[in-house]
């Protein structure tokens, strides 16, 4: 369960988010909405540790996470993030990327080896496990990614426009295998996109952002019975 109360985070004199608090119960999957600058990062950030909130608290599972005089780093936090870029490392194959999210753990080495195989596996590029980053493509890149943020089989799963920098067709195959997968592993999962068409597909809940405001909080069909205002329903394409 991901709880955050009265989220805060100020940049000098730019206030990203303003106060922002919800609720994702466990295996929910919330996706995030809002336009450029509406402070989708900055919460999802916070969420993973490697922003300090300026004020609020964060709790993941009964752990406060993020509090007064409380702040847990990334790695102590039981959450593996996917982000627009990939961020993997190109000078380690695919299946060393995936491995690289299982350092902390104190296994053997060919058991490592045997987990990454398989989440390479599970994201189809089983044959391509012996690859470079530079060796394959956008979409396959995205999936080692993919591969790596399910490998550990953390409780929850964070998203940062994953997809953004793909073609529609690679956008619409990987956000169905995203959805299959996150909901197999029974993860909690937080998913930023402004891509409306993606968020609906997705969502179990929609939050929807405008200037650091939370301004919808709900199921698709709550948003699209009873938008909370005239930005949301234009920002969700209903108006
Ligand atoms: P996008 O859709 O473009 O990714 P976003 O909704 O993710 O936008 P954020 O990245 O959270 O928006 O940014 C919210 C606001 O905070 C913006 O005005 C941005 O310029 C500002 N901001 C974000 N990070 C920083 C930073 N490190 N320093 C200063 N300002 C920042
Ligand atoms: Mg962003």
């Amino acid at each position: 369960r991901v709880a955050v109360d009265g989220l805060r985070k100020t940049y000098g004199a730019v206030e990203a988010v303003s106060d922002v608090s919800l609720v994702v119960e466990p295996g929910r999957f919330l996706v995030l909405l809002g336009p450029s600058g509406s402070g989708k990062s900055t919460v999802l950030r916070c969420i993973a540790g490697i922003e300090v909130p300026s004020r609020g608290s964060i709790r993941l599972g009964g752990t406060m996470v993020d509090g007064p005089d409380i702040h847990l780093p990334p790695e102590r936090r039981d959450l593996a993030m996917v982000f627009q870029d990939y961020a993997l490392w190109p000078h380690l194959s695919a299946e060393q990327n995936v491995a690289f999210a299982l350092k902390r753990r104190s296994l053997e080495r060919a058991e490592r080896r045997r987990l990454a195989r398989e989440a390479l596996e599970r994201v189809g590029l089983g044959d391509k496990a012996a690859r470079f980053p530079g060796e394959l493509s956008g979409g396959e890149q995205q999936r080692v990614a993919l591969a790596r943020a399910l490998v550990a089989r953390t409780g929850l799963v964070l998203f940062d426009e994953p997809l953004s920098n793909l073609d529609a067709d690679l956008r619409e195959q990987l956000r169905i295998d995203i959805g299959a997968l996150v909901r197999d592993q029974g993860a909690t999962a937080i998913y930023i996109t402004h891509d409306q068409a993606e968020a609906f597909a997705l969502a179990d809940v929609v939050g929807v952002l405008e200037r650091g405001r939370l301004v919808q909080f709900g199921t698709p069909e709550e948003i699209y019975r009873a938008p909370a205002s005239a930005f949301v329903a234009r920002f969700t394409g209903l108006a």
